[in-house]
């Protein structure tokens, strides 16, 4: 099927058809134990993304539960993706993340793992032993939360990082052949359209394999939360209409090999006040297709704009 943009599909990566599920892996968060800080990025409450059948079991049972969880809802998968998700999932020496990780990999229904992580908390031993599992037949992938390219943005929401460290460990993990995907937010304080449009240019030089982005959710009881509440004018605040014409924009700057993993993402409502409501990923995706096709245009059409005059490939 032509597509306007490259979506994200494991068919088309892997042959297969696989279906990611949510781990809890028990590992904590620099930037919250009190080693770099004890507050957390401020927009950040991880509860907000924990699904039900992760509490209190080991990986192996969640899984269980997790096949169980999809299944449920009618939804077919030749395997199944461990995806390591809660806080910083290489946060912890070697030896405990190979326990935790082939705990995982030992599950008959399991092909492989997804790692979201810091991209502070990854070390050359570590990006190693992912790539040694992928040469063994694993599918291995790594997340990192860049969340912005500026490093004024990065200090704001209370990161503990800076963009350097984002970029090291981008090309460090995708020289080693490991995919990398990042993950975006759009509509952090202090950032305007036009930076959120420079971003896709300073993406295009990472060597990253796949990209998610996220409209800032104000998640209850959080300090973004109350920087929010005090001066909403420092936030580039967008409906569902305005934002998908953002993305447009966007991916129209955007190298069309980057596949698009997501490009929204929701809490449950109990978390936010947001007047989105529950995003429906699917409706969002089908409204981006629209908007890219009134324009007559795809990702990458704009990129002259930016640095090349590489063009969209159909999928
Ligand atoms: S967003 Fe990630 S890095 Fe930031 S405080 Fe939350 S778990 Fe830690």
């Amino acid at each position: 099927m032509q597509r306007r943009f490259n979506v994200f599909s494991y068919k088309e990566r892997y042959g297969l058809r696989l279906q990611r599920l949510t781990l809890d892996g028990g590992f904590a968060c620099p930037n919250r134990d009190g080693t770099l800080g004890a507050g957390g990025c401020t927009f950040c409450d991880n509860a907000a993304f924990h699904p039900a059948y992760t509490h209190g079991k080991s990986i192996f049972k969640q899984i269980d539960a997790g096949i169980e969880f999809h299944q449920a809802r009618g939804r077919k998968a030749d395997g199944y993706l461990a995806y390591f998700q809660a806080y910083s999932n290489t946060y912890a020496p070697l030896s405990i993340l190979k326990e935790r990780y082939e705990e995982a990999l030992s599950h008959p229904n399991i092909k492989g793992l997804v790692i979201g992580t810091r991209p502070d908390c990854v070390d050359s031993d570590k990006l190693e032993y992912l790539a040694s599992l992928q040469t063994s037949g694993k599918i291995v992938e790594v997340e990192y939360g860049i969340e912005s390219v500026y490093d004024e943005s990065l200090q704001r929401v209370n990161r503990g990082h800076d963009f350097a460290c984002t970029e090291k460990a981008v090309r460090d993990t995708a020289v080693r052949g490991l995919p990398v995907c990042g993950h975006i937010i759009l509509g952090l304080p202090g950032e305007t359209r036009e930076m959120l449009l420079e971003e896709a240019r300073v993406l295009n030089s990472l060597p990253l394999s796949s990209l998610k982005f996220h409209q800032l959710q104000i998640i209850k009881g959080t300090p973004m939360e109350r920087e929010f509440t005090q001066k909403p004018e420092n936030f580039l605040r967008m409906g569902p209409e305005e934002y998908v014409n953002l993305l447009a924009d966007i991916l129209e700057r955007l190298r069309p090999d980057i596949a698009i993993g997501r490009i929204a993402s929701s809490v449950p409502p109990a978390f936010t006040d947001s007047p989105w409501g529950l995003v429906k990923h699917d409706e969002l995706m089908r409204r981006l297709e629209r908007c890219l096709e009134d324009r007559e245009t795809c990702q990458g059409q704009r990129m002259a704009d930016c640095e090349s005059e590489e063009r969209f490939v159909v999928l």
